[in-house]
């Protein structure tokens, strides 16, 4: 009883505590989604007396009822007779990469679904951090958060390889998921098509470029303002969710005439930067070439279509390729555990 007293107090004072921050606020949008849908502003600074009242009130009620809790459960006698607790929840345990890849892309999904119903209920002015965040910031000059994002990315792909692309975006679980239905119905593509590359390298070249040739045009009233930005360009919540779903017949589409990741693989102007450099990064796959029996395995199951055989044939030590996205699929379905993630 102590135990779960102690457990409930710290849990309810850090609660509180994050609740000071307006991101973390956001977690008490059942309450702010209450009055917000009586027609009362969301906007603290904005928010009527009544409103305010209820408001500004809950970290201090959830930081005080977390201390009275843990001083309840210090104050508690000791009680050597006390049947140890049993927990029966279990940790579910992500053992393949794909799994991880899952609850973060989930994770990534969810957390961009929040920021849209803080943005929509005006919790938060942060913009977008999409593309066209920064391609719009580079027009007017004005850099925001999706500039700093993107700074984030261009710089972490040297260390992180095209971690953007296996994890981060939001259009990876949407390819992966019609991939998913097709293997899933026994339509799974046998196509890997390549468009010539210079195909991908043009995409990327028209988008950075127009890019660099902003920030040029506006070099000397270049300004940065975190708030700056585009406006949520999905619009609302229903948008982003059902945005994401309409879309999977479409991809299931052009993954079974093209293969699974066509998009990375042909067309995004990202994924084209990306790629010229990304086979330079720190983190890579390695190979054993000891434990290795050229079962073919992870070439086959590449969704990026990478030529592992050839890497391994080659005697190369890892996988230096530039559309690499550093999945794990290929260590996921390595019979041998040849593979695994490393720095190179
Ligand atoms: S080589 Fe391995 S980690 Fe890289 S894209 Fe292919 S399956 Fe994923
Ligand atoms: S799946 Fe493993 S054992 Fe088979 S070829 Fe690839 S690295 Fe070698």
């Amino acid at each position: 009883m102590k135990k779960v007293l102690l457990l409930t107090g710290v849990f309810l004072f850090v609660f509180g505590i994050a609740c000071f921050t307006k991101e973390v606020t956001g977690l008490l949008i059942p309450i702010v989604g209450y009055y917000y849908f009586r027609g009362i502003p969301a906007e603290p600074d904005r928010m009527p007396d009544k409103f305010f009242g209820v408001y500004s009130h809950v970290p201090y009620v959830l930081i005080g009822a977390g201390l009275l809790f843990m001083i309840i459960s210090l104050l508690l006698p000791k009680n050597g007779d006390e049947t140890p607790i049993k927990w029966n929840f279990k940790l579910p345990k992500f053992k393949t990469w794909k799994k991880r890849r899952t609850v973060f892309q989930l994770v990534v999904l969810g957390l961009i679904a929040v920021h849209i119903i803080l943005f929509t209920l005006g919790i938060t002015s942060i913009k977008a951090i999409c593309p066209a965040g920064l391609a719009i910031g580079a027009i007017k000059g004005t850099f925001g958060i999706a500039a700093v994002f993107w700074s984030f990315i261009l710089i972490g792909t040297i260390f992180g390889g095209r971690f953007l692309c296996g994890w981060l975006c939001v259009f990876a679980p949407v390819q992966e998921n019609a991939d998913n239905i097709l293997t899933a119905t026994g339509n799974r593509s046998k196509a890997k098509k390549h468009l010539h590359p210079a195909f991908i390298y043009t995409a990327a070249f028209i988008f950075w470029g127009s890019v660099i040739f902003n920030i040029i045009m506006n070099i000397n009233n270049l300004t940065f303002d975190i708030y700056s930005g585009t406006s949520n360009p999905i619009g609302n919540i229903w948008m982003f969710i059902a945005g994401l779903l309409t879309v999977i017949p479409l991809v299931m589409f052009f993954i079974f005439l093209w293969g699974s990741r066509f998009f990375c693989r042909n067309v995004c102007p990202i994924g084209g930067l990306l790629r010229i450099y990304s086979r330079f990064s720190f983190l890579k796959i390695k190979i054993d070439h000891d434990k290795c029996t050229d079962c073919s395995a992870c070439s086959r199951n590449c969704q990026m279509n990478v030529n592992i055989d050839g890497y391994i044939k080659s005697g190369s030590a890892s996988i230096k390729d530039g559309d690499c996205i550093v999945c794990g699929d290929c260590i996921d379905n390595c019979p041998k555990k040849a593979l695994s993630f490393g720095i190179a």
